[in-house]
């Protein structure tokens, strides 16, 4: 596992991002921050949520924003409704758009993609984003994984769609687990914490001492389910921020509740 992640700034704004992925030369990515968009007040500055509340066209215009800084194409940025489960779909010449300039898939929470300048987008506040690169096959994913779509085995799902729409071999995957609620903040009931024992074992938990909970740790979920299925160690970098932790760059719902911006992690493959 690697830990090359870093935080720069462009044209204003404040972009996380890998710097294993960074290194391929035909895939272009953020996650990204608060930082450098026009929102105000409690959604300050970068809100990338349709669903916070925000006119549609600050909303857009903070997309404009980041896909200048990341050099992402922003006429085909492609998301879906996300429902923390495990659907995956595939980004075809037929849907690009979808959620910004045509209706947005419903109930999906990771798109697949080979089609190159065609940014793929998932929403983040707390969850952890994953973004794959088939440095092979050429293909691309992002995928929302919050502890419901971890357990249930989202991760495994768009590993699986890539297979077997693009054939991929596992091994030759990147791999970015970008900025979610860390080991250090996220707490859960016991009975979710039995779900995690389940799936992952006891070593994805933080025992409950001294009338704390138990805690999760989610992004060694997300190198768990990479792993397991066949991603190579060395393929695999951990951001380590903590959304919840750090309110000066990311928004959380655990902090803020429901009077919060949202994230956005992005994936594009680019023309040769
Ligand atoms: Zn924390």
């Amino acid at each position: 596992m690697k830990k090359t992640f870093y935080t720069t700034e462009n044209k204003g704004v404040t972009l996380v991002k890998s710097g294993l992925l960074e290194a391929e030369q035909s895939v272009r990515h953020c996650f990204t921050t608060r930082l450098g968009g026009v929102s105000t007040g409690y959604r300050a500055s970068t809100n990338l949520g349709f669903g916070r509340g925000e006119e549609r066209g600050v909303v857009l215009r903070n997309f404009e924003l980041v896909c200048e800084a990341a050099g992402l194409n922003f006429s085909r940025l492609t998301r879906s409704y996300q429902r923390h489960g495990v659907n995956v779909t595939e980004v075809t010449e037929e849907n690009v758009g979808s959620g910004f300039f045509e209706p947005a898939f419903a109930d999906t929470d990771a798109l697949i993609t080979r089609l190159e300048n065609t940014p793929l987008v998932v929403h983040i506040a707390d969850c952890a984003p994953v973004l794959l690169y088939d440095r092979v096959k050429r293909a691309c994913a992002a995928v929302h994984a919050g502890w419901r779509g971890m357990a249930a085995g989202v991760i495994e799902a768009a590993i699986n769609a890539m297979e077997a729409s693009y054939g991929t071999d596992p091994a030759d995957l990147v791999a970015a687990v970008g900025p979610c609620i860390g080991p250090c903040c996220f707490e859960v009931d016991e009975d979710v914490a039995d779900v995690f024992r389940s799936d992952f074992g006891e070593g994805v938990l933080i025992p409950a001492k001294d009338g704390a909970k138990t805690r999760v740790d989610l992004p060694k979920c997300a190198v768990e389910a990479l792993t397991g299925r066949g991603v190579p160690e060395n393929g695999i970098d951990v951001s380590g921020d903590c959304t919840r932790c750090d309110g000066d760059r990311f928004y959380s719902h655990r902090r803020m509740g429901e009077n919060r911006g949202t994230q956005a992690a992005i994936i594009q493959i680019s023309g040769r």
